[in-house]
């Protein structure tokens, strides 16, 4: 991460430039450039003198996200995107328009290891993680094609984020400087299968952000069954720690429970959850399972999902089911793959 000049802060990127023989305000001047203006090259640094943009290509090579597709869903206008990064590797990005504005869903590694049954990202293996700067490079791409201001992120692409936790974590800081993007905590959404130790981590931080955990079972042999993860930290073990987080961060913990036709959506299911869940400061919002080729699920007909949710409510607990944005481009959660490896364009 210590060359990449995307992923600096400015006192980093301040050693730098001084060993290149250049005052310290060149730092800001820079950082404004890169998270501010979302420059992709040294030329386009109007105030940087041009005797600096060689060695500055040749000692930090600027790694950005190329648009190598672009689909936009007739439905909705949701927009996917297909980057290529600096090394050859792939990833999807997807931007949502809501009523107040617009959302991106950022990947944070190249393929993912968790290999979750029901979910495309992990179908391909794990490629790489993303450096902090390549996912904003995901955001600042999309909001210059589109001509847009993105306010609020969801860290629920491809990848796994708390497997990724370092670069994660200066990403939150790159994004939300107020010399930068400046996006609000408050409007940033983190999603993990259960990486309990990084969770731990996390709340030390006391970061504004919302934390989602993809739940999707209340028992452990039936969770094991549909997400590895679970045979490493069970769902008491994953659970105490939330309750852990939301004491500690006083904010409302989301739970993500994609819904499988005759897997997990029984009426003793929606018990079990709201019995775990009882006394915590949270939210389940449902998912209908989004169909992958590769896996045999089928989601939940609406009377399921309705019966599903009244036996939450009933018992106390808020829940939401959410919206299908792009399903016609394959945008919807859980569909983001490394689609350039099946030649599919
Ligand atoms: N690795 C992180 C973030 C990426 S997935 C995590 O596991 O939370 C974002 C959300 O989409 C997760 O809740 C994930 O479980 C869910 N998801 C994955 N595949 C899905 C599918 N086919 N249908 C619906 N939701 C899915």
């Amino acid at each position: 991460m210590t060359d990449d000049i995307k992923s600096m802060l400015i006192p980093e990127i301040e050693t730098l430039l001084k060993d290149l023989g250049q005052p310290s305000y060149r730092a800001k001047q820079m950082f404004l450039w890169l998270h501010k203006n979302r420059a992709s090259s040294y030329s386009e640094m109007t105030n940087i003198p041009k005797s600096l943009v060689k060695p500055l290509e040749e000692k930090y090579p600027l790694r950005g996200c190329k648009i190598s597709r672009k689909q936009v869903s007739a439905a909705d206008s949701t927009v996917k995107y297909l980057f290529e990064l600096y090394d050859g590797e792939f990833v999807e990005s997807v931007v949502m328009k809501y009523k107040y504005g617009y959302t991106v869903c950022v990947s944070t590694q190249a393929g993912c290891k968790m290999g979750c049954s029901f979910c495309a990202s992990t179908v391909g293996g794990f490629r790489r993680n993303l450096l902090p700067g390549e996912i904003a490079g995901e955001i600042y791409e999309a909001e210059k094609d589109l001509n847009i201001n993105i306010s609020h992120i969801v860290l629920m692409g491809m990848g796994e984020p708390l497997d990724n936790y370092e670069n994660v974590m200066r990403f939150l800081e790159l994004i939300t400087s107020e010399q930068g993007h400046n996006i609000s905590m408050r409007n940033i959404s983190l999603s993990t299968c259960g990486i309990v130790p990084r969770i731990y981590d996390l709340m030390q931080k006391h970061l504004g952000l919302t934390l989602s955990i993809s739940l999707h079972a209340p028992f452990d042999d039936m969770r094991s069954g549909i997400m590895p993860v679970n045979g490493k930290y069970h769902i008491d073990e994953l659970l105490k720690a939330c309750k852990e987080y939301a004491r500690k961060t006083s904010r409302r913990i989301s739970f993500e429970y994609a819904m499988l036709s005759g897997v997990n959506d029984t009426d003793e299911c929606a018990i079990a959850l709201a019995n775990r869940l009882k006394g915590m400061l949270c939210h389940v919002n449902l998912i209908p399972v989004n169909e992958v080729s590769e896996s045999p699920y089928h989601p939940s007909s609406p009377e399921r999902i309705k019966k599903f949710t009244q036996t939450l409510e009933k018992r106390g607990i808020t829940v939401t089911v959410r919206r299908k944005l792009g399903s016609d481009i394959d945008a919807s959660c859980g569909q983001l793959r490394l689609r350039h490896t099946e030649g599919k364009h």
